[in-house]
């Protein structure tokens, strides 16, 4: 009896403790919620630029910029939080635009120091099938004056398997206003061969996942070496992201990747940061 007892009065501590663990997630997200409306009012949003660099020569090509925000009173949230709350709240689509306009203005401020680079934006599932993007980027290009195809818009392969259709027609649309696609996370988001075929896209990205322990796995080597091959033959650029050291740069350029992006070369850094960066890279 005392035993079954004592049980008994563990599990109530554990559910407790497990409900308040949930009560908690569920407060912080409202709280992400709440915050997020004013983020870009109470100017809490930066981009990092995360470097690109040419898989032979292992200079400097791009950058792909990464959206941060710092709330007084959150502290740094993680877009792989807020992203997903803010498309389900409808708040995407003003984070996204303030991200564009921010890459417009980085473009100029590289094209006034004399950089010639392609800059990558992540775009949302919300963003991809939402019907005004193409006019909308297309305003910002006239209005900063800039030219399209330095803008390599980022969309995730889940966010195109969401509606593939949709996304097509819609990718279309993009690349006839001169803008490079990419699809990003490659790998993870289960299109078939016959719909990658179809996708009219520059660039795959191959995932972190595949790329991290490339050294060390066999099966991420074959992955990777076929997914390239595959990419040259339907002559899209490949990517890889998430590389780490010297040993996976080695087998990439075996494998003949286009470009890559990761720690080993630079963390996403601070816009200033960047441009010294890229300079002496
Ligand atoms: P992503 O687009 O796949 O971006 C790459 C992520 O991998 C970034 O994380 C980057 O910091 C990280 N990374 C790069 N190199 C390495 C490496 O060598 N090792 C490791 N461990 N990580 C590396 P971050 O900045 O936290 O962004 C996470 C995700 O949030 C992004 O994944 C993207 O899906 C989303 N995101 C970020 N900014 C935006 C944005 O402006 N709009 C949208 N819609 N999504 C964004
Ligand atoms: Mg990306
Ligand atoms: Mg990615
Ligand atoms: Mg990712």
């Amino acid at each position: 009896v005392q035993i079954s007892r004592r049980i008994a009065v563990q599990e109530k501590h554990l559910w407790h403790w497990y409900m308040q663990g949930e009560d908690e997630q569920h407060m912080r997200q409202l709280a992400i919620l709440q915050h997020l409306k004013d983020a870009v009012a109470e100017q809490q949003l930066n981009l990092v630029l995360q470097p690109k660099v040419d898989c032979v020569s292992g200079r400097a090509v791009g950058a792909e910029a990464l959206l941060r925000w710092h709330h007084p009173v959150l502290g740094h949230v993680r877009p792989d939080e807020f992203i997903p709350l803010a498309e389900q709240s409808g708040e995407i689509g003003r984070l996204t635009r303030w991200v564009i306009v921010e890459a417009f203005s980085v473009l100029n401020k590289a094209e006034n120091a004399g950089i010639d680079m392609k800059l990558s934006v992540n775009l949302s599932t919300v963003d991809l099938l939402s019907d005004t993007l193409p006019k909308l980027l297309s305003d910002y290009v006239d209005q900063f004056s800039a030219n399209p195809s330095s803008l390599m818009l980022e969309i995730t392969e889940s966010a195109v398997m969401q509606d593939p259709e949709n996304a097509i027609e819609r990718l279309q649309q993009l690349k006839q206003r001169g803008f490079m696609v990419s699809i990003d996370d490659y790998g993870t988001g289960e299109s078939s061969l016959a719909q990658l075929k179809r996708l009219p896209v520059d660039e795959l990205k191959i995932d972190r996942s595949f790329v991290q322990h490339l050294p060390n796995d066999e099966r991420d080597q074959i992955i990777v070496r076929s997914t390239i091959q595959l990419a040259r033959e339907l002559g899209l650029k490949t990517v890889a992201e998430g590389v780490e050291d010297d040993a996976s740069w080695q087998l990439l350029q075996s494998m003949a990747c286009a470009e890559l992006q990761g720690y080993y070369f630079s963390k996403p850094l601070p816009i200033e940061e960047f441009f010294a960066w890229y300079q002496s890279h």
